[in-house]
């Protein structure tokens, strides 16, 4: 009996290990990645859903060539976040979607905002919105070229620091999107009294459209609701014609997805800065 114990303890232990030299592995790729300047910034356009063309870009974090090539953020992100790394990394990001958004601008491209990702460690240490206002000035551009995604889990933990920062950030003119909305519990009554401007419907409830029932009501709801507190939404992971239209019959605003165009990086994204909006 001692020995099956031993045993069945064996892979549990064994599967802790590997997940811990993995993790290691990645905190010291992230490192690499940081030293050798191998980050780049992809974007993916977001665009109205009638048809009014392209209205925004996401910046999406790469690593060219690096240890993490071929690595989603989804994996590395929770790495960087948790050995502290996300603070460099996340300022690296800032700085270098105004940058790309200035260089743009100089060689004569009409502009797109530009939607970055925050993550909630950058946003707890409480000068975010110094820091951005920093980053726009370095580089002379306003505010409502910048727009942020943050997570709903992070709205709304801890609500009233982050509505302080959140209506610090919307004095700066920066736009404001809830990522992933729909995967956490909002309050309407938090959602009505922040200074947001869009909600970004997950792609869990987009998958299945529009075949499923559950999902489809789910989303309209979400649709009405925001329409009915002032704010747009945004359907991610848009990746057919079939959820294209429904999400255009029942009123959401805008869509992202693999359907319209997948992340790029920021030569090939001009083509869509080029092709002016209708
Ligand atoms: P997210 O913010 O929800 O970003 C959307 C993700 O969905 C991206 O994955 C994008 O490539 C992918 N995607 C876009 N369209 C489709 C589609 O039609 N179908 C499918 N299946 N996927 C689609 P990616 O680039 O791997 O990023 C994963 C996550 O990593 C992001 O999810 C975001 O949470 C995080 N992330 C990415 N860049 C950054 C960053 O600069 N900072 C922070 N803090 N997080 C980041
Ligand atoms: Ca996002
Ligand atoms: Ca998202
Ligand atoms: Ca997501």
């Amino acid at each position: 009996a001692k020995g099956r114990g031993r045993n069945a303890y064996q892979p549990y232990n064994r599967g802790l290990s590997e997940r811990a030299e993995r993790r290691n592995a990645v905190e010291r790729a992230l490192r690499a990645a940081l030293d050798a300047g191998s980050f780049e910034l992809h974007f993916q356009p977001q665009a109205w859903l009638d048809g009014r063309g392209v209205v925004r870009a996401e910046a999406l974090l790469r690593d060219r060539g690096g240890l993490l090539a071929g690595l989603s953020p989804a994996e590395f992100i929770p790495v960087a976040e948790e050995c502290g790394l996300i603070e460099p990394l996340g300022e690296w990001v800032l700085a270098e979607a105004c940058r790309q958004a200035r260089a743009w601008a100089d060689s004569g491209l009409p502009l797109l905002p530009i939607a970055i990702n925050l993550s909630p460690v950058q946003f707890r240490r409480g000068d975010i919105a110094e820091r951005v206002a920093q980053a726009l000035a370095k580089v002379g551009l306003g505010g409502e070229w910048l727009e942020i995604e943050m997570t709903e889990s992070l709205v709304m933990r801890d609500i009233d620091s982050t509505a302080h920062t959140l209506h610090q950030l919307k004095a700066l003119g920066v736009r404001l999107a809830i990522d992933d909305f729909g995967t956490s519990y909002s309050s309407l009554s938090s959602l009505r009294h922040l200074p947001l401007d869009r909600l970004k419907i997950d792609r869990s409830f987009v998958r299945a459209l529009p075949g499923a029932a559950a999902d489809a009501g789910l989303v309209q709801a979400i649709v009405d609701m925001a329409r009915a507190l002032g704010l747009q939404t945004v359907a991610e992971g848009v990746e057919t014609r079939e959820q294209h239209d429904f999400l255009r019959a029942i009123g959401c605003n805008q869509y992202q997805g693999y359907w319209l165009a997948p992340p790029c990086d920021a030569t090939a994204f001009a083509r869509w800065l080029d092709r002016p909006a209708k």
